[in-house]
């Protein structure tokens, strides 16, 4: 598909006539692929006042644009690429939880207990511990959650938060005490408070049931929250990425990393989805949307931090998402929905009537399907609504027929590869294999001629440039090869984060190509990803760029 928002393609390898601004920096490389349609590599990118100001044939093409304040990056191996979007991510939860206790290090309880005891030792009695939020049980050797008792034994003097991703959490007893939860407590609706065959409670929390921790929870202060964005967003630029569409910013929130950015602490820039899951009925909704709004009006939306639109989800994820047929051994469950469809629909059009854009998860097959029949309902009442209103987040078991409908209907699909890798085993338990190896068909959905683009859906699924496209050119998981029916090629899967990610955003005019007058977004890498030969296969898996560059400043260097 051609996008009409890309400004014509222009001769990128001359150096403006007459004395020309020297350049802030200038890099000279193996190859700068530039990821303009029909460009060939260059070799020699200039960069001014944040933007792409020239690019040459020659390393040595762009010399005259060198001043005495320029940094010239002399890297005749490397190469130069677009940086990365993770078009699906979360980088609040990642600045809530980069200082937990690192149990996503753990390879079985007892080294996750250790680690949680060796906190306790250094944290005053009474203090709240919390983990990193980015591991997977079944990555453990014991393939399960530590329990209330094993918790307790790590430490009894301390709340402990034991949390997987944004809707799992386990707790020590102190931590239950603390939330006010007994083995009498009922949980609340769309949660569950698990119990064992006699009743009593496990310490887990799934879904909605763990917004009743969250509210007894010490409030960060506004310096951690902004010290927790600036070790968060620092992590995501050292793997090549310099945008994040955060897909869960609580609407408050906005003011956080509104703060983060003044204080210059944002090493990527962000495209803020704001969370609308606790906006249930049309009131709730028009009050996010004012106060959305309300940012806006206040000047505070800037090429740095932007509000993309309104987050809500249809089903489940792995353990919930909605699908055709029963889960595996599990004859009468079929996952859930989040939604009565019409409530959704009513949702969906007070967005887009207020001009909004709006992203739904959806995981499973009947999820997507009735998502769609959402969507095509807001399209066929809301004639004209602008290209990528609508966005489909994962669509992870996406059928043929319902690929032609979100083809038909030009909606976007967001995929993430590195769920699917962390995920594949949990996801097997409960869908089995040929359900799990279907997931995320790409070759099809590209092939059919869908716009999509890569994401991690961190914390579920870690981040890293390269590590997508690894995990995308060989469908390899932590369960191995699944569905490699479904791989594309490294270029296509580079596309996904670049090229396809800024037309998601409807940024393509000044990102994910390097062409003059661009955001000067890129990433320098010791070797061409690109090439094969140069870059087997599975080094993809593990390579950093030596530098990320957002907004012409230099944000990680190796
Ligand atoms: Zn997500």
């Amino acid at each position: 598909m051609t996008d009409p928002t890309d400004p014509a393609i222009r001769p990128a390898s001359a150096v403006p006539a007459g004395r020309p601004t020297p350049a802030d920096l200038l890099i000279r490389a193996a190859a700068v692929h530039t990821l303009v349609p029909g460009e060939p590599p260059r070799r020699a990118v200039a960069v001014t006042g944040g933007r792409i100001t020239a690019l040459a044939a020659a390393p040595d093409g762009l010399d005259a644009l060198i001043g005495p304040g320029t940094e010239v990056v002399d890297a005749p191996g490397s190469t130069v690429l677009p940086a990365f979007d993770d078009t699906h991510t979360h980088l609040v939860l990642a600045g809530h939880s980069v200082h937990g206790v690192p149990v996503h290090r753990a390879r079985d309880l007892a080294g996750f207990l250790g680690l949680i005891r060796e906190r306790a030792a250094r944290t005053p009695a009474g203090e709240w511990i919390r983990t990193t939020v980015n591991w997977q049980e079944i990555l453990l050797a014991e393939q399960r959650m530590p329990t209330t008792g094993e918790l307790d034994t790590a430490t009894a003097e301390h709340p402990v938060l034991v949390r997987r991703g944004a809707y799992n959490m386990v707790l020590n007893s102190a931590a239950l005490r603390l939330a006010g939860i007994t083995d009498a407590t009922e949980a609340p609706p769309g949660g569950v408070i698990e119990r064992d065959e006699h009743g009593r409670l496990t310490g887990r929390l799934i879904d909605r049931a763990v917004e009743l921790v969250e509210r007894v929870l010490p409030r960060p202060t506004l310096t951690e929250r902004i010290e927790g964005l600036r070790a968060a967003s620092a992590d995501f630029a050292a793997t090549g990425i310099g945008t994040v569409r955060d897909c869960l910013v609580p609407a408050e929130d906005l003011d956080v990393l509104d703060a983060a950015r003044a204080e210059g602490a944002l090493a990527v820039r962000v495209r803020a989805l704001v969370s609308g899951f606790a906006a249930r009925t049309p009131a709730q909704v028009d009050a996010l949307l004012d106060r959305m709004d309300d940012w806006r009006a206040a000047g505070r939306d800037d090429d740095r931090l932007r509000l993309w639109g309104v987050k809500f989800g249809i089903d489940g994820g792995f353990e919930a998402g909605a699908v055709e047929e029963p889960y595996q051994g599990q004859p009468c469950y079929q996952g859930r929905l989040l939604w009565e469809p019409d409530e959704l629909l009513a949702a969906v059009e007070r967005v887009v009537g207020r001009g909004r854009r709006v992203g739904v998860h959806a995981w499973g097959d009947r999820g997507l399907r009735v998502l769609l029949d959402v969507f095509e309902q807001v399209a066929e009442r809301h004639p004209g609504l602008p290209p990528g209103t609508l966005v489909v987040e994962h669509g992870g078991l996406a059928r043929p027929e319902q690929r032609a409908r979100a083809i038909a209907l030009g909606i976007p699909v967001t995929v993430q590869h590195p769920l699917l890798h962390d995920g594949a085993l949990t996801q097997q338990r409960a869908w089995g294999e040929e359900r799990t190896a279907a997931l995320f068909p790409l070759r099809e959905w590209l092939d059919e001629g869908a716009l999509i683009t890569g994401g991690s859906d961190f914390p579920v699924g870690p981040y890293g440039a390269m590590l997508s496209v690894w995990g995308m050119t060989t469908r390899g998981t932590t369960a191995g090869v699944v569905g490699p029916e479904h791989a594309i090629g490294r270029s296509e899967a580079v596309a996904l984060h670049t090229v396809n990610a800024a037309r998601l955003t409807g940024e393509s005019a000044v990102r994910g190509g390097l062409r003059p007058g661009a955001f000067a977004d890129l990433t320098v890498w010791p070797v061409d990803p690109l090439d094969p030969s140069a870059c087997p296969v599975d080094a993809l898996r593990e390579l950093r760029p030596t530098r990320t560059v957002v907004d012409g400043l230099t944000v990680h260097r190796a």
